[in-house]
């Protein structure tokens, strides 16, 4: 069978370029009641995990826009930022395969005229933690250009009705999502916050635009974080004591893995869940949580946990 030809999908360098875009793909899109519009924040060198944001996107609404954007505020170090790899053309070429509309593809001076700016969201309690800790001042950046992408994307209103409007996340990054939610609830973002589960490669390391860092020998050592992870997923299913401890010697025996932290936490507020881990059989729901350098790169994942 032939191929289906892919759409063309239309690329806007500039903010003032984007809202009208977004209005002309709604008009031409829309079917009958309300149009619904799907926001997929993205930094570039797309892979499968974005790929299911952007089809979780393009299944629940009439038009998508995903955002290619390398933001400098959530980038405490200057390599990390410079080496970050920057490919749109593929990028575009996958979003448009996913069913994305609109790329809006600012450059940095585009984003942040006259340079950084003065005012800033402040991310709070829930961001200083796990990643918060590691990286001073991420949530920030990231709650930053969230809102600013929010606010540049906002559907205009239908027939007196406002459009549908949904924002797109991965719970690849579950405190990002945590922290966005708590966002979009304290400061009145009209827009639906969607968590969309990890994609992971077939022998279970999740996707990142950062594995492409890793030797083979550093890509097989991180294996043991989803293990580890696994291992916990295993014991709350079976309803039995998590003992993270295990968990943790499971990373640590892996010599090329340096072990941030590794924790039983509520998935909302990302404290701890320590009473409900050792001894005690696993009842109710968490998320398994753990963060390691391996050679070049800082790796994250999550798992979340049930008693079935
Ligand atoms: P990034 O370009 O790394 O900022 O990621 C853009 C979005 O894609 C974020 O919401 C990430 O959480 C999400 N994402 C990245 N990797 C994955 C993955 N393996 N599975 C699901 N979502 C992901």
């Amino acid at each position: 069978m032939p191929a289906e030809p892919v759409p063309a999908i239309e690329i806007v360098r500039t903010r003032a370029e984007l809202q009208p875009a977004i209005a002309r793909h709604l008009a031409a899109k829309r079917g009958p009641g309300t149009p619904a519009l799907g926001l997929v924040p993205t930094m570039g060198a797309l892979h499968a995990g974005h790929r299911a944001l952007a089809e979780a996107a393009a299944a629940e609404n009439d038009v998508v826009v995903a955002s290619v954007f390398v933001n400098p505020l959530q980038f405490g170090d200057a390599t990390d930022l410079e080496r970050y790899p920057r490919t749109l053309d593929a990028d575009a070429a996958l979003l448009a395969e996913a069913g994305v509309d609109l790329v809006f593809a600012p450059d940095v001076e585009e984003m942040y005229p006259g340079g950084e700016p003065e005012v800033r969201v402040v991310a709070g309690p829930l961001a200083q933690k796990w990643e918060g800790a590691s990286r001073p001042g991420h949530f920030d950046g990231v709650c930053t250009v969230v809102s600013k992408l929010l606010h540049l994307a906002m559907p205009g209103g239908f027939d007196g009705a406002r459009a549908a409007y949904r924002a797109y996340f991965g719970q690849k990054d579950a405190q990002q999502v945590a922290v966005v939610r708590r966002m979009v609830r304290d400061l009145d973002f009209p827009v639906e916050v969607v968590a969309v589960p990890i994609v992971r490669d077939a022998d279970g390391l999740a996707l990142s635009s950062r594995n492409r860092f890793l030797s083979e020998e550093e890509r097989d050592a991180a294996l043991v974080l989803s293990r580890a992870l696994k291992l916990l997923e295993d014991r709350a299913s079976a309803h039995e004591p998590l003992n993270p401890d295990d968990a943790e010697a499971l990373v640590r025996s892996q010599p090329l893995v340096e072990l941030d932290y590794l924790d039983v936490v509520d998935p909302n507020t990302l404290e701890p869940l320590a009473f409900a881990c050792r001894e005690t059989p696993f009842t109710g729901e968490a998320l398994a949580i753990v963060a390691a350098a391996v050679g070049p790169v800082r790796l994250i994942d999550n798992m979340p946990l049930r008693a079935r």
